[in-house]
């Protein structure tokens, strides 16, 4: 019965992938032509991983979250925030995320109360900080719960990478990342925001999206930070994306059965 099994697993994956970008991306300083940095990227992937073959789907546009004062995250709310009383920086916050970046930030009174109880007492600087880490992982998730979303009439898209020219650090304030991007570990969906660098920033989100967790190599495809070219796909980037093609094959011949 299992007589098949060593030919399906030789045989090449077959994977789609459907970019997606706003109008921002288009408009932005840095932006770039994605099927080209996209190619730059699946290069690199295919020296790794051989047996895979990825179909670039046509782009389409994503009507993604937020307005363009997005791209002044977090400068501009720091700014406005500095004017502010510690005790309502939170409210503060949420009122200039909903009015000035036209995200739907809303908490309810039980959580807003938690994140007050844990910020009691704290300096104002601690208490901003905080906030503005969480107003980042909003952002995120926004982000990629809009694209998971819009993204679901592309059935036959195994993989969908968002480009965004709304966000658009250079350096992070917050979590010091230069990398200009973030995706569902192992999950379905990544946004890279518009960069100079964009296929590795590509081939770093897809990683992400393939299981892979952030490497401490500075040489690795996985180190957080930008520092330039960097293709090398350390041990455990390179056992996450096994196992992950591996799901896959078997997900695929179940389906098939
Ligand atoms: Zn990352």
């Amino acid at each position: 019965m299992k007589k098949k099994n060593t030919k399906a697993s030789k045989s090449r994956l077959c994977l789609a992938i459907k970019p997606m970008y706003d109008k921002e991306f288009s408009k932005s300083l840095w932006t770039y032509d994605l099927i080209k940095e996209f190619n730059k990227a699946l290069r690199e992937f295919g020296k790794r991983f051989p047996n895979v073959k990825f179909i670039i789907m046509k782009p389409s546009l994503w009507k993604s979250p937020g307005n363009t004062n997005l791209s002044t995250f977090p400068y501009s709310v720091i700014y406005k925030l500095q004017k502010k009383p510690v005790s309502s920086l939170l409210k503060d916050s949420i009122a200039i995320m909903r009015n000035d970046l036209s995200l739907p930030v809303s908490l309810k009174t039980k959580s807003l109360n938690k994140i007050n109880r844990k910020l009691k007492g704290k300096k104002k600087g601690y208490v901003a900080f905080y906030i503005i880490g969480y107003m980042e992982d909003f952002i995120t998730k926004s982000f990629l719960e809009n694209l998971n979303e819009s993204s679901k009439k592309y059935s036959k898209a195994d993989f969908v990478v968002g480009f965004t020219g709304k966000i658009c650090r250079v350096g992070d304030l917050a979590h010091n990342y230069a990398d200009c991007g973030f995706a569902t570990l192992n999950g379905r969906c990544g946004v890279v925001g518009a960069y100079h660098e964009p296929h590795v920033a590509i081939l770093h989100e897809l990683c992400h999206m393939f299981g892979a967790k952030h490497s401490e190599n500075k040489r690795s495809i996985m180190f957080p930070k930008q520092t330039g070219n960097k293709y090398s796909f350390d041990k455990k980037t390179r056992r996450a994306i096994t196992l992950t093609l591996k799901n896959i094959r078997e997900k695929r011949k179940n389906a098939a059965k």
